[in-house]
């Protein structure tokens, strides 16, 4: 069955971003040995696991609660803080073939953005997580757009607009906002997909609204969903199905 779409909106934690290298005891370690403090990692360790019991995993409670993440767990320490981003960045790889793949659906026609749960206030492009790992990748380039609950970025310029400002993705008004701003560019939600690695942000909120929906496996099966209409464990196979609309 082939899918037709214009556009593509990619989810970031565990679906383009690969999280496996990221390995609590080895970052943590690393973090508070270059403090000179190796005698609080399994402290901080400890705080870091009970905020993800709290967040049920760790993608959402990376994405959508740094500052708690700063406060709780590094007491509001900004030298610890600035190694965590740092280690995160060099620890967190691309997904297989994602750029690849990437580059092959724009050379189909297709838009491909980002859709992501950050909710700290937008800077310049590299200030956040999201779009330091986009340019340290080499990602940025295939990349139109970055939607998050903070706002849209435009990866060319950095041009930041604040429309989608308090949407996200688990309530689904984030959707609500893609489908009107994707038809004001032009692009009908019959055209349009999103890939993502959970049901009940990427695939459930967004198939309701009409969006084409693809389940990514690669790291996190979350099993089968009536919503999901593809499923795919690497980014290569949606060459398989994925067409771009002339
Ligand atoms: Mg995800």
């Amino acid at each position: 069955m082939t899918l037709n779409i214009k556009w593509l909106g990619v989810d970031f934690g565990q679906c383009l971003m690969d999280p496996r290298g990221l390995r609590n005891p080895l970052m943590f370690g690393e973090i508070m040995r270059d403090l000179g403090r190796p005698e609080e990692i399994a402290e901080r360790i400890h705080r870091y696991r009970r905020m993800k019991e709290k967040y049920q995993n760790y993608s959402l409670m990376k994405e959508g609660h740094r500052p708690e993440i700063r406060e709780y767990v590094f007491g509001n320490d900004d030298e610890a803080w600035e190694l965590f981003s740092e280690y995160e960045q060099r620890l967190l790889m691309p997904a297989d073939g994602i750029a690849e793949t990437l580059a092959w659906l724009r050379e189909q026609g297709i838009i491909c953005d980002v859709v992501a749960e950050l909710k700290k206030t937008l800077g310049p492009i590299g200030s956040d997580h999201v779009t330091m790992f986009l340019q340290r990748q080499g990602l940025s380039q295939y990349f139109d757009y970055f939607y998050s609950p903070s706002g849209r970025v435009r990866l060319s310029d950095g041009k930041a607009d604040f429309g989608c400002q308090g949407k996200d993705k688990t309530s689904g008004t984030m959707y609500d906002y893609l489908l009107e701003d994707l038809a004001r560019r032009g692009i009908n939600i019959d055209e349009c997909a999103i890939i993502g690695d959970k049901l009940s942000t990427d695939i459930e909120p967004s198939r309701r609204r009409g969006f084409h929906t693809i389940q990514f496996t690669g790291y996190i099966d979350m099993g089968p969903s009536e919503y999901a209409e593809y499923r795919v464990e690497s980014f290569p196979q949606v060459k398989e199905f994925v067409k771009g609309v002339k």
